[in-house]
């Protein structure tokens, strides 16, 4: 029997086996590459897979949102880290009803009184009288002629005080003082309460040579009895038309700071001197309308 030979020997056979091989890999290699390709084309075009560098790397904007949500932004971090902190604005202090934020312009309307006590600097020009007191040559004529007026009708008005210097005035609260303390009053004690009829120094209206203190000749004492003088009455309904008012009426005490005082007279002019009479109301009273 003839043996059947192949037209091939050994060797070819391997190559020819290499290159079926290589051939059919390089083949399976390209199918799947181009598969996978293919998933991703279609992925992309429904937006669910990241086409670009940019949208797979997070951008520079996201990667500041993640570190300025971690780390307080400086101003948040200023309060602990701020070597000198910023004073807290103080609050603003109730101002008190009593003083005036600003004298008026006008000198017969200047307002001395505890809460407003006058200027140190205040020049006044005094005229003397011929009984020895003294006061604002501006209010002088005025008091003249209420005193004629007054004498003409029968009436025996006189002076018993007018200007008072700061010293003066220091005496009369110190020897005020010292009849409370002989009562038996504790120092702040007798101060208060010499305070409520002796202006504290620098407070007295008497400071401004605007203030004169009216009695009868026939009953002189500084006590309830003189207002029942013809002298006070007349002075309480006539006063206004000279310019001057009656200063510490008994019912203002606590805007006025003086108890009644029915000899104490103040001149203010007669405008100002009509309203306050007519409106029953005190300089301080008048004042608060007339600023505003
Ligand atoms: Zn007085």
């Amino acid at each position: 029997m003839k043996k059947k030979t192949s037209k091939y020997n050994g060797t070819q056979k391997f190559i020819l086996f290499c290159f079926f091989t290589i051939a059919l890999a390089s083949l399976a290699l390209t199918v799947f590459l181009l598969s996978k390709a293919f998933v991703v084309t279609r992925d992309a075009e429904e937006g669910t897979v990241p086409t670009t560098l940019t949208e797979v790397l997070p951008s520079a904007e996201d990667i500041k949102d993640k570190i300025t949500a971690v780390v307080p932004k400086p101003e948040e971090a200023a309060p602990e880290l701020s070597a000198e902190p910023e004073p807290a604005p103080e609050p603003e202090e109730a101002a008190d009803p009593h003083v005036l934020k600003k004298q008026p312009d006008e000198w017969n309307l200047m307002l001395v009184n505890q809460w407003n006590p006058i200027d140190r600097n205040y020049e006044i020009d005094l005229i003397e009288l011929n009984n020895g007191h003294s006061i604002d040559r501006r209010a002088y004529p005025d008091l003249q002629d209420m005193m004629d007026d007054a004498r003409a009708e029968g009436l025996k008005p006189i002076l018993c005080s007018s200007y008072r210097s700061n010293q003066k005035q220091r005496d009369l609260f110190a020897n005020q003082v010292n009849k409370y303390l002989a009562a038996g009053l504790t120092e702040e004690e007798a101060e208060l309460e010499a305070a409520k009829w002796v202006a504290i120094p620098g407070t007295s209206e008497h400071h401004t040579g605007l203030a004169v203190d009216i009695v009868a000749l026939d009953y002189q004492l500084l006590d309830e009895g003189q207002q029942n003088t013809p002298e006070q009455q007349w002075l309480r309904e006539n006063s206004y038309k000279y310019g001057y008012i009656l200063r510490y009426p008994p019912d203002k005490s606590d805007l006025t700071g003086i108890n009644f005082e029915t000899w104490h007279y103040r001149y203010v002019g007669k405008e100002a001197a009509q309203e306050i009479h007519e409106k029953g109301i005190c300089l301080e009273e008048y004042l608060a309308e007339y600023m505003n």
